[in-house]
């Protein structure tokens, strides 16, 4: 089976905040079913305004 890498889920490692592909992000202007990986480098957390490089994969 190879592995759905666009259902990832990351999170902030400063609030916890949780992104989930299948919804986006309404805040970022980020659609549903888009991959974290996909959204722009301009990305902040809707929490804590952390950045991109703020979240880790959620395993
Ligand atoms: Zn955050």
């Amino acid at each position: 089976m190879e592995s759905k890498k666009k259902n990832e889920k990351y999170k902030c490692i400063h609030c916890g905040y949780i992104y989930d592909p299948e919804k986006g992000c309404p805040k970022n202007q980020i659609k549903p079913g888009t991959p974290f990986e996909s959204t722009p480098e301009t990305y902040l957390c809707p929490q804590c305004k952390s950045k991109k490089a703020g979240f880790e994969l959620l395993r």
